[in-house]
């Protein structure tokens, strides 16, 4: 395959492809978009538009919005392009370039302006639209369109056989992120690739690449594109000597082609290389079927190097049919067309020297620009995920401190309870004999007065136990207590010294306050009424009291000792009753 004969490969489809795209992207539901909509399906069908639409669209012009004048000129523009009508395509996109500044609309006027001026052959024109279109690429928010843009660039690059640029924006093209299945970036970058690797005479390259990409469209439902490739494929196996393989494959593409019912510069390609085969392999009536075939297709497609390549092939069929004044004819035709395109190829290099340096200046300055929003965008992110790592360590602190305080808490009052146990008769919830004998001392050193301990100590105790049962004995140690509490003031201490022996420490009392009370003790157990335990009998309980300062009492031991006394006397003299420690 020569790399002068494959320049509108990609470009064509792109042109249809990408009408189609942008117009479903742009649809809407009033009247003149499903007019716009209408047209822009039947372009293949019909380039100059059906003329009853036309004319209704161009009588509304005054009443689009500026989305719909943008589509429709595009229309107009892409329909001068099919009828090859490219001085008034150009003239109309120049004349509304300057009102266009959305720049998913400006990349598609643009590309009508660079397809346009690369047909008139003004190489320089076509390459600075591209230009422009290329540094626009950032500021397009249509995925389509940067697809179509950096397409529109390989194909003006390759037609301008700067190779490597066009690779540059081929895996600008697969870096491309977003809607990639929907794009087809990854598709027609891979695919570009190939081709380019190709045009570049890198056939190893080239063909390691091609069973990817074919990977790559199939996989994206690119099925034409993945036909493009194959069509490339079968033409490597034919220029590399493989004729009969290469036909075979050959005639099954163009089954598929017609199935397609597509045009393209690629059917014409691959029937003058089956044309060829034929040739080679000595079937010269197959070989003049194709190599017809592909003429003609070239001639009506209006590509110049299409037309050399196959006029040269022949005049080879014919010469080897002998039939020498009409190969010469072709020979002949071939001939002035290899001039025609050496002449446009110089033309054209000449144009990618001039304006190479500024092109490669503007790609750096992009690359730079890409690169910073690259950075900031990571930036963003980064500050994204900062903040919301912060986020996280608060509320994780958070849930820390409240199950810190709940445990806290807890803890607390699991303390206060055992404290509490510690502390407390389990029976008569009396403070236990170490904790009232604890405070009792305390409450004895920071008196500032007097002080009264009475003891007292249930009569014939036992005697209950024996008769009644144990449980009508504790029955009565409660109630004997509940009694006697509700008599003492807030600042008296209450508790059990042991068995059903009880003591009361009276801060701030003098001897006849705690004969007081513990008379009136003895009373109130005296009357409590046994009844709810279930017996009847009487009960009592004798007393001793002892006061600080009297008697000589100096010490919290010897008064409690003297209340002990004075309680023993009781009992002596017979029980329930009080005595004084005197
Ligand atoms: P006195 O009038 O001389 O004090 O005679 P008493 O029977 O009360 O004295 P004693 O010391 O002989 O008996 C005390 C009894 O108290 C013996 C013991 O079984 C009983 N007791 C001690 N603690 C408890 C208790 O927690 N529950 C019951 N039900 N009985 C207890
Ligand atoms: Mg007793
Ligand atoms: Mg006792």
């Amino acid at each position: 395959m020569t790399s002068a004969f494959k320049q509108k490969i990609f470009s064509t489809l792109l042109l249809v492809c990408g009408l189609c795209l942008f117009d479903a992207a742009y649809a809407s539901d009033s009247q003149i978009d499903d007019l716009l909509s209408q047209m822009a399906q039947t372009i293949r069908s019909a380039p100059e538009g059906q003329p009853e639409t036309l004319s209704k669209l161009s009588q509304l012009e005054p009443t689009f919005t500026e989305a719909q004048r943008n589509r429709y000129y595009l229309f107009l523009a892409s329909s001068y392009g099919f009828k090859g009508r490219h001085k008034e395509r150009v003239e109309l996109v120049e004349s509304r370039l300057n009102l266009v500044r959305d720049p998913d609309y400006r990349v598609r006027y643009l590309y009508q302006l660079s397809s346009g001026y690369t047909a008139l052959g003004e190489y320089e024109k076509a390459l600075a639209a591209i230009n422009e279109s290329v540094i626009l690429l950032p500021k397009l928010t249509n995925q389509n369109a940067k697809v179509d843009t950096l397409q529109a660039a390989i194909t003006l690059l390759n037609s301008l056989r700067a190779y490597d640029e066009a690779l540059v924006y081929s895996e600008r093209m697969l870096a491309l992120e977003g809607e990639v299945e929907k794009s087809g970036s990854k598709c027609i970058g891979t695919g570009n690739l190939v081709e380019i690797n190709f045009l570049k005479g890198e056939r190893q390259r080239a063909r390691s690449l091609l069973p990817e990409a074919i990977n790559i469209c199939e996989a994206h439902g690119r099925k034409f594109f993945s036909l493009l490739l194959q069509v490339l494929a079968c033409i490597d196996l034919i220029d590399s000597g493989n004729y009969h393989q290469g036909k075979g494959a050959g005639l099954a593409l163009l089954v598929e082609f017609s199935k397609l019912n597509q045009s393209s510069d690629y059917l014409t390609m691959l029937e003058e290389a089956i044309a060829r085969a034929f040739l080679q392999t000595g079937n010269l009536e197959q070989a003049e079927r194709y190599g017809l075939q592909a003429y003609h297709h070239a001639k009506s497609g209006n590509a110049v190097q299409l037309m050399e390549k196959t006029a040269e092939s022949m005049a080879g069929i014919k010469r080897a049919q002998g039939q020498f004044p009409i190969a010469l004819e072709y020979f002949d035709a071939a001939l002035a067309l290899k001039n025609r395109v050496l002449d446009d190829q110089l033309h054209r290099n000449l144009a990618y020297q001039r304006v190479k340096f500024d092109t490669q200046d503007k790609a750096n300055q992009l690359s730079l620009l890409e690169q910073k929003n690259k950075i900031l965008a990571v930036e963003r992110e980064l500050e994204k995920k900062n903040n919301q790592n912060l986020w996280l360590a608060i509320a994780l602190v958070a849930i820390i401190l409240v199950l810190l305080t709940l445990w806290l808490i807890k803890t607390l009052q699991q303390k206060n309870q055992f404290r509490q146990y510690s502390q407390t008769d389990g029976l008569t919830q009396a403070a236990n004999r170490m904790h009232f004998m604890t405070c009792a001392n305390e409450a004895f050193k920071m008196r500032t007065g007097s002080m009264s301990i009475i003891l007292f100590d249930m009569d014939l105790f036992k005697n209950i136990n024996d008769s009644f049962g144990h449980a009508t004995g504790d029955w009565v140690l409660k109630n004997v207590c509940e009694t006697v509490k509700t008599h003492l003031r807030k600042v008296d201490l209450f508790g059990r010294l042991g068995g059903e022996e009880f003591g009361i420490c009276m801060p701030d009392s003098n001897q006849a306050t705690a004969l007081q009370l513990a008379e009136r003790c003895r009373m109130a157990i005296a009357m409590i009424d046994t009844e709810p335990s279930g017996y009847r009998f009487p009960l009592s309980a004798s007393f001793g009291v002892a006061t600080v300062d009297s008697s000589g009492l100096t010490t919290f031991d010897a008064t409690l000792e003297a209340a002990d006394k004075a309680l023993y006397s009781s009992k002596a003299e017979g029980r329930n009753c009080v005595n004084v420690f005197r």
